[in-house]
């Protein structure tokens, strides 16, 4: 499916739900719906109506990527240059639908002073958002080579060891290696956590050096033409204790039974369940407090959601991460993230590195 279709398919969207018009105003809603990649624009879409508004920074790139768009150009008032002309439209009753999800209330207060009374404002977030969450055969390929990328860097980073070096030192170099690698910009700044440190889930790279025979949890992603990867590997750097290697061990189960229940047809919630019970069965449960996935395109977390409130069902298309974790206060974590594309009859994995426990020291 080509990104031309998107207006057309949100245009579907909009009639079903007895809307007249769709405002975007996400930057990432737009950039997915229009193409364009600048950050300042707004779009209305309906049936017959194709508008899209920037300011004078983006005459040249908006007319190169919304090229079948009425472009207009606001020196001013972004939100009045997109629904400038609605008021003249004739009285029939209008029912525009908003990105609720995220307008401000004092942006919401400015388009409503700007529209006629008889001008209906309806919240329509994750109008966008759901078309958002089943990729194209493009956005895949672009996402597998973010994934790839994301990997050789790396590979590249852990030849230069890992025990002896400080956590921030290891992250920076690891975004370094990514950007010298032609990726736009990180993901997200990487996670590097030795020790007790892993065991915060989002846990800040510090001026620490990693020491010899514990855990540590590497999570990082490259963004390539708009579009993240997200991964984490666990690497040990020595020999562990035996608390600290079943810990490992818990956590490659449950993650790998996950993949394997990975497919179209379950919801998120049931493949979150897979991965959950293991890890509870092995004593674990309270100390994986965070959701099995999450949707990754062209923001690292997106829909649909793999947790105990995951309702969406999977299907073809979907690419969503599965990432158990086991975090024991004080001591160590481990988590281990995939990121999959969901195919017709499975998935598949779009990134690569080896997950039996691997040692790198010095
Ligand atoms: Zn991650
Ligand atoms: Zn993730």
């Amino acid at each position: 499916m080509s990104s031309d279709d998107r207006p057309q398919r949100l245009e579907e969207r909009v009639v079903a739900r007895e809307l007249d018009l769709l405002l975007i105003t996400d930057l990432v809603n737009l950039r997915w719906a229009t193409g364009f990649s600048g950050s300042n624009g707004a779009a209305l879409i309906g049936p017959g109506v194709r508008t899209f508004v920037t300011d004078f920074r983006y005459l040249t790139q908006s007319a190169e990527q919304v090229p079948d768009f009425r472009r207009e150009i606001s020196t001013a008032d972004l939100l009045a240059g997109v629904v400038g002309t609605l008021n003249s439209s004739p009285p029939t009753p209008l029912r525009i639908g908003f990105d609720d999800a995220h307008m401000s209330v004092k942006a919401h207060a400015h388009l409503r002073d700007l529209l006629r009374d008889d001008i209906e404002l309806v919240g329509a977030g994750g109008l966008v958002e759901e078309l958002r969450a089943v990729k194209d055969a493009g956005e895949v390929a672009k996402i597998r080579a973010a994934a790839q990328l994301a990997d050789e860097a790396l590979t590249r980073v852990l030849s230069r060891g890992l025990a002896g070096r400080t956590e921030r030192d290891v992250a920076l170099d690891l975004e370094i290696e990514q950007r010298r690698m032609g990726a736009e910009a990180v993901s997200f700044p990487p996670i590097v956590a030795s020790g007790a440190h892993g065991a915060l889930p989002h846990a800040v790279p510090r001026d620490v050096v990693i020491p010899e025979g514990t855990l540590v949890v590497i999570d990082w992603g490259a963004q390539l033409d708009g579009y993240c990867s997200d991964c984490t590997r666990t690497y040990a750097t020595g020999p562990l204790d035996a608390h600290d290697r079943e810990v490992y061990d818990i956590v490659l189960e449950a993650q790998l039974a996950a993949l394997a229940a990975l497919r179209p047809g379950p919801t998120g919630r049931e493949i979150d369940a897979v991965a959950r019970d293991i890890i509870t069965a092995a004593g674990h449960g309270e100390q994986f407090g965070h959701g099995l996935g999450h949707g990754v395109g062209l923001e690292v977390h997106e829909a649909p959601r793999l947790s105990v409130t995951g309702e969406a069902v999977l299907v073809p298309g979907m690419i969503v991460t599965v990432e158990p974790g086991v975090y024991v206060p004080d001591r160590v974590g481990t988590r281990i993230e995939d990121l999959c594309v969901v195919t017709a009859d499975g998935h598949e994995v779009l990134d690569g590195l080896p997950k039996e426990l691997t040692t790198i020291g010095a």
